[in-house]
């Protein structure tokens, strides 16, 4: 491709609303321009890119027997009423206002309409079935550019099985691909047990790229044997100790005092743990509310994925009038131990089983109780594991120490089971005769995301570093034109050569009267992995210049070597 006729808008300074690397980046090499919120064009040099990821992602999909789909990207609201995610959705789902249409923000719905007619016998099964295309979602922040947009590209895959062992080996079958896709990207990526959200299912697993960036947390063990989602990561630590001294629960007077650190130090605790902090949340489900209260030790955090994960989706923190309501008092002084309301399940972290001279809140304002056995005076306590894990704890099996690090999400892979089949009624006959619903899974890969990612983790103060599959170009041909007519014809020479015979993606920067600084600096913006620069000064030796771009390694070499030289450093 020749500079002169490719549409390359390069920007020498960083756009003023990007904080992230890749938003910069993106912008200034002229991938990218946004047209509003959320909402991104895609220019020739970026799409370069991101087909070269959905290439990727194809290959790897077909090679474990995915049919590709093409699926509209609108569809009935009626559809999604039918599985309950009209609702479930929300503001997340754009919504058409002069037909009963959504925009689709995922296509399980849609893919399984599909199913339901067509895969009627178990001799229909297994099937994966895979689009890449625009999904929509009313994001509410949209951010680091095409990280999280409100119209993104994703390639999104349904596996269609007649039994659990099947499906199991359709999700490993995916995984694999995932890794190959991830790897064959360049990123340097972790696969982390996750929460499934608004899917609603077990087992699923994210793949996240380690950057600061990102937006999740993930948890690493040192030795690399262990790696979760902070939303549902476990650790190891000792219990809070029973002291079995069955001292009387006391209440004392605690005025203005909200915080547990305000109360450690009206107590003159050190030992946080066994003052034990509450908070009250609600469950609404379809036959009204129901009331949790939590417990956890007072230098511990509520985790509410783990809490959505026992209860569903729908649960939310109670509000100032609902805690008066349901407790007898405001949020500083609440505890699990006189509630007004009796019909409240209590929770606590098992951390906190049997424990005994607790201190919370009294119910009262401006009250605690202390010397609160778990065991006597709390009737029906359940234990359950609710805390945010943090830095540094042991892992589980003990063996080793945990690392919390931002990371991208950049792909999903989910055992969905039978929710979507069994609310639309997608079925099939077993070997019996007998009707079951399909079990299927549920597949996804952020395509621009994926490239944003990887330029987070490969960049540098000059610009963009590509390598591997990915590069949009492997090489740009760099000529320093001045008055020189031989400049000239070596470097058509050796474009000809490079992009004709070689068939390597060369791009050519042939502009006339642009000063050397400029095009260098363009150079090293868009990032080409290896940099073949044609000048006066070195050509009158015979020579030509050789740049990689990662390392700045540069080399002189004889003008009839260069295409040797430029074919052996393409390979790394
Ligand atoms: P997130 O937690 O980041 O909102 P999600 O869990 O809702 O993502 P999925 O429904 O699992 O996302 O979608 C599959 C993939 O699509 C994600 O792994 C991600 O790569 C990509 N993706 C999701 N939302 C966006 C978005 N708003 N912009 C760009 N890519 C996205
Ligand atoms: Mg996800």
């Amino acid at each position: 491709m020749r500079l002169t006729k490719f549409f390359l808008p390069t920007l020498k300074d960083d756009p003023v609303d990007a904080v992230t690397a890749s938003h910069k980046l993106m912008i200034r090499a002229g991938m990218i321009r946004q047209l509003t919120s959320g909402v991104y064009s895609s220019l020739p040099f970026g799409l370069i890119v991101f087909r070269k990821v959905e290439n990727i992602i194809r290959e790897e999909m077909n090679a474990i027997g995915g049919n590709e789909f093409l699926l509209p990207a609108i569809s009935p609201a009626e559809l999604w009423a039918e599985t309950g995610r009209l609702e479930d959705y929300g503001d997340l789902m754009f919504r058409i206002k002069n037909r009963e249409l959504v925009l689709c923000p995922t296509h399980e719905e849609v893919f399984t309409s599909i199913a339901k007619p067509n895969l009627i016998s178990y001799k229909d099964l297994p099937q994966v079935w895979y689009q890449i295309q625009s999904k929509f979602r009313n994001e509410e922040r949209p951010r680091a550019g095409v990280l999280r947009g409100r119209q993104f590209t994703m390639k999104d895959a349904y596996s269609f099985d007649s039994s659990w062992e099947a499906l199991d080996r359709s999700y490993n079958d995916m995984a694999k691909a995932y890794r190959n896709i991830f790897t064959r990207c360049g990123l340097d990526f972790t696969v982390v047990s996750a929460h499934s959200g608004a899917m609603g299912g077990s087992d699923s697993e994210e793949f996240m790229v380690p950057a600061g960036a990102g937006e999740d947390n993930i948890v690493i063990s040192e030795d690399g044997s262990y790696a979760s989602n902070l939303e549902v990561a476990v650790s190891y630590k000792e219990k809070v100790d029973r002291k079995n001294s069955d001292l009387a629960a006391e209440e004392f007077h605690t005025p203005d005092i909200k915080t547990i650190d305000e109360l450690a130090d009206f107590t003159g605790t050190k030992d946080k743990s066994h003052l034990a902090k509450s908070r009250v949340f609600v469950n609404a489900g379809k036959d009204g509310n129901e009331y949790v209260l939590t417990l956890v030790c007072g230098d511990d955090e509520v985790n509410e994925m783990k809490l959505q994960n026992y209860f569903g989706i729908n649960i939310r923190s109670a509000h100032n009038e609902e805690l008066m309501e349901i407790t007898g008092a405001d949020a500083g002084s609440i505890g699990p131990v006189g509630l007004k309301n009796k019909n409240i399940r209590i929770i606590a972290d098992l951390l906190l089983e049997d424990a005994d001279e607790l201190v919370s809140g009294a119910n009262k304002n401006d009250y605690h109780l202390k010397n609160i056995d778990l065991k006597r005076d709390v009737k029906g306590i359940e234990y359950k594991d609710l805390r945010i894990v943090k830095e540094g704890e042991e892992t589980s099996d003990r063996k080793s120490k945990i690392k919390i690090t931002r990371a991208i999400e950049v792909g999903h892979i989910f055992k969905l089971g039978t929710k979507y089949a069994e609310s639309l009624g997608a079925t099939f006959l077993d070997a019996e005769g007998k009707e079951n619903p399909v079990i299927m899974g549920s597949y996804g890969i952020g395509v621009e995301r994926t490239a944003a990612s990887y330029i987070e983790q490969n960049n540098d103060d000059k610009g963009i570093i590509w390598k591997g599959e990915l590069a949009p170009f492997k090489v740009i041909l760099i000529s320093l034109g001045g008055k020189s007519d031989e400049v000239k014809n070596i470097s058509e020479e050796l474009y000809g050569q490079l992009s004709n015979e070689k068939k390597i993606e060369t791009l050519y920067d042939d502009r006339e009267g642009v000063r050397p600084g400029v095009k260098f600096n363009d150079a090293d913006l868009i990032g080409i992995p290896v940099q073949l620069i044609i000048g006066e000064k070195n050509l009158k030796e015979g020579n030509v210049e050789i740049k990689k771009r990662r390392t700045g390694e540069r080399f002189i070499i004889r003008k009839e070597d260069a295409l040797n030289k430029v074919m052996e450093l393409i390979k790394d």
